[in-house]
């Protein structure tokens, strides 16, 4: 039989292995945005992660008429009042590459203390398909800021977020390990027992 369609709404590469490792087990043809390049561009106009996942989702899913999943997240920084947040793609200015933002976010935060370099991950994924109410799911993952990059897997934050009260970053763990805990591994779980019950 002829599986599904299932397109995840983003470009980033790491985003999309994470969701593979988690679904690929669903009786789906997962696809992402590089796969359909005749969309356009989506602005995310949203002041939260979940309108902006919301957005992205019901947009996809109206251009193409297919099920759609849409990750919006980010870090927010408790020591500066929840920031990156939303902007966590684009902190370091429009088009900035991971390590720009990295570089940024050490700089404002440099000579700060570890007792307050709290922040943690927020992920909603926003489910939309043709004729159905769209639904959303929410991940949070706690920790700590590193001082400096550690770690070369993942991607965006990773090597500068310190899981829990441990001391290894995202970026020193395994797919398998990060998704276990993080943000985006605890809103795909539930969206994939969401997606079971479709
Ligand atoms: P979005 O594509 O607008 O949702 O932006 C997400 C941005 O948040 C990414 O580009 C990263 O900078 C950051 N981010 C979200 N989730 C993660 C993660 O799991 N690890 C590291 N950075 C993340």
């Amino acid at each position: 039989m002829k599986k599904k369609k299932l397109i995840i709404a983003t470009h980033n590469e790491g985003k999309k292995k994470e969701f593979v490792n988690v679904l690929s087990s669903l009786a789906y043809e997962i696809r992402t945005l590089k796969d359909l390049s005749h969309l356009p561009k989506i602005e995310e106009t949203g002041l939260t992660f979940k309108e902006n996942a919301v957005l992205k989702a019901e947009t996809i899913s109206r251009l193409t008429g297919e099920l759609v999943l849409a990750d919006d997240s980010g870090l927010e920084v408790f020591y500066l009042g929840g920031k990156p947040g939303v902007y966590s793609a684009r902190f370091a200015g429009d088009g900035a590459t991971d390590e720009q933002n990295n570089t940024f976010l050490l700089k404002l935060m440099e000579n700060i203390p570890y007792s307050q370099r709290r922040a943690r991950f927020v992920c909603v994924i926003a489910l939309a398909a043709p004729g159905k109410k769209t639904q959303t799911v929410e991940g949070i993952c706690e920790g700590f800021l590193a001082s400096s990059p550690r770690g070369s897997q993942g991607f965006g934050y990773d090597p500068l977020f310190i899981y829990g009260d441990g001391n290894k970053t995202f970026a020193e763990m395994d797919i398998k390990t990060k998704s276990r805990i993080s943000h985006r591994g605890q809103a795909l779980r539930k969206i994939r027992d969401v997606l079971l019950s479709y």
